[in-house]
């Protein structure tokens, strides 16, 4: 599944277009694979992925940016909020 997010293969935060990662904006084992089926995933550089201090998965405020973000999608574009719930095991909004 490609992402429902965005179009353009650049960094979801700085628009740059090297050293691009997937990443999956629920992750842990069974999240990433809900993650993957609904196209909640978005490119991302080294730094924003994982290197930098802000990086979605060193800082926390980053990560539920994104977070808030893909369930805001969800709800306008997939289901309610209690199906959300249900699909990712708790509500970040
Ligand atoms: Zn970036
Ligand atoms: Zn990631």
């Amino acid at each position: 599944m490609k992402s429902v997010l965005q179009d353009t293969k650049e960094c979801y935060i700085c628009r740059c277009t090297s050293c691009l990662e997937d990443h999956h904006i629920f992750f842990g084992t069974s999240n990433r694979k809900r993650s993957e089926k609904r196209g909640l995933k978005v490119w991302l550089c080294g730094n924003h992925h994982r290197n930098s201090p802000d990086a979605v998965h060193k800082n926390r405020q980053s990560d539920l940016r994104l977070k808030e973000m893909a369930q805001a999608y969800y709800e306008q574009n997939i289901g309610t909020r209690q199906q959300f719930i249900i699909e990712f095991g708790k509500s970040y909004l």
